[in-house]
């Protein structure tokens, strides 16, 4: 099999071009490499299985020749600018490549299905920030939960499972879409929440919690992640939205609390790390609650997380510690107290994945 992965060298992309590497599949990874992609952590995949093309998703000449050139049976579209304080300072690019990037996938992908023969399937990855906030007594989101997204970032994702929705519908095109808690795991960029605390822990600066750190958040390593979307893929029913949640849910002091103690345990020394937490102004809009309820997925494909979230948490936190050297230079291009700023891509070597199309 042959699978187009856009976003490849993002942080769930790479997850899971490597998951489908493992499991045979043949990869085209199709990535702009924003200042959010780490293309290395492909680097070791064999060149007669994996190939990257650099290019944007909004460019339908591309999409075409990468179709026409690779003949993918399945896509799987993470590609997506993804981080909620980016898309409250500038929404501009949400929109360019969550909605407008969508669109272009789904009418690149729908004129390749129509000239084929054989099975096709597109599946969109999407997160559980569409269905809004949870009051703290809210049953969890399910696949029927009404969407109400509260960030330039969540309205964008919105937009975009609405037109998947509409090409299934219309077009008849074979479409999927997955909407996830939050990931943590290996390869993170260190502006999200747990790769954030964990690097700034280690270098003993300040750990910067929005508000009074009572947001809670369900996690679930990437890894699991990738498993889910690989399952949804090859059983999931065409049409159908699922859900995809780790039953962790916690508050984000906890989740900062726990980092500070496993990197105490790892790191010993300095009086203990939680006194470095400070409690900065909250973000615009910020939701309370996020809860996934992942009843469907698990009655109908078997579904459920493989880690607990104190074990992958600290596997993470042990996977920063031994990994500096990949985040120390990002680090080093640019950093701004809990935000990173914006960050320029550096300079890639070329890489020997690059494909030509
Ligand atoms: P990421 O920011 O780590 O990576 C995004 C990747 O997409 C980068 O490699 C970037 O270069 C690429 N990209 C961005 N715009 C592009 C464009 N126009 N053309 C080609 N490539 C482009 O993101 P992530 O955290 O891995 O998220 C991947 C997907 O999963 C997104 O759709 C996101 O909405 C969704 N999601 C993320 C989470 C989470 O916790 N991170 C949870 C649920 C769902």
């Amino acid at each position: 099999m042959t699978a187009l992965v856009t976003g490849g060298c993002g942080f769930i992309g790479g997850a899971i071009v490597r998951r489908l590497v493992q499991q045979g599949v043949s990869v085209i990874n199709l990535d702009k490499l924003t200042y959010a992609a780490t293309p290395e952590a492909l680097g070791h995949l064999p060149i007669d299985q994996y190939r990257l093309v650099v290019g944007d998703i909004c460019d339908r000449a591309l999409l075409d020749r990468i179709f026409e050139n690779h003949r993918p049976e399945v896509v799987i579209h993470a590609a997506a600018e993804t981080h909620v304080d980016r898309s409250i300072d500038g929404p501009a690019d949400f929109m360019e490549s969550n909605v407008n990037g969508t669109f272009t996938m789904l009418e690149a992908a729908r004129a390749h299905w129509a000239g084929r023969k054989g099975d096709f399937r597109f599946l969109h990855i999407s997160t559980d920030e569409v269905y809004g906030s949870l009051d703290a007594l809210a049953p969890p989101f399910t696949e029927a939960s009404q969407y109400a997204p509260n960030s330039p970032y969540a309205a964008s994702k919105a937009a975009a499972d609405h037109l998947v929705r509409a090409w299934g519908e219309t077009y008849g095109l074979p479409v999927l879409t997955t909407n996830c808690s939050n990931n943590y795991g290996p390869w993170q960029y260190p502006e999200k929440l747990i790769p954030l605390m964990i690097l700034n822990g280690i270098e003993g600066r300040e750990l910067p919690v929005y508000g009074n750190g009572r947001n809670i958040r369900d996690w679930l390593h990437v890894d699991d992640h990738a498993d889910a979307v690989c399952m949804v893929l090859r059983h999931g029913s065409i049409g159908r939205t699922y859900n995809i949640g780790g039953n962790s849910e916690l508050e984000n002091i906890s989740v900062v609390r726990s980092i500070c103690d496993r990197l105490d345990e790892r790191l010993p020394g300095g009086g203990g790390r939680r006194r470095l937490i400070r409690h900065v102004a909250d973000r615009a809009g910020h939701d309370a609650r996020y809860a996934i309820d992942a009843g469907l997925i698990r009655k109908e494909l078997g579904w459920m997380p493989s880690r607990s979230f104190e074990r992958g948490l600290a596997n993470t936190v042990d996977w920063y510690i031994e990994n500096s050297d990949w985040w120390k230079q990002i680090r080093a291009n640019s950093y701004d107290g809990h935000r990173l700023g914006s960050i320029k891509p550096a300079a890639r070597p070329p890489d020997e994945h690059r494909a030509a199309v």
